[in-house]
């Protein structure tokens, strides 16, 4: 069977989802910082970065959705 375990773009789909929220959770922390210097320039670069990473993990999401649909419809609402 083709389980989702041994799939090669679920595994690469999810690795990429995992980088992307501990980028996401990084970044946040030198929002942190910037906001706690008053540095303005820099919020405002790292704002931006933040949305970037936002949007690539919702499009990473949504392709994880897609794939799945796809290919393991037989997975979809099993377990939580
Ligand atoms: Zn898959």
């Amino acid at each position: 069977m083709n389980s989702p375990a041994q799939c090669e773009v679920c595994n690469r789909l999810a690795a990429d989802y995992e980088a992307a929220t501990m980028e996401w959770f990084r970044v946040q922390g030198q929002l942190r910082i910037a906001e706690y210097s008053r540095d303005e320039n820099a919020s405002n670069r790292i704002i931006s970065q933040l949305s970037d990473i936002a949007e690539r993990r919702h499009s990473l999401r949504n392709a994880r959705d897609q794939h799945e649909l796809e290919q393991h419809p037989q997975t979809r609402c099993a377990g939580s």
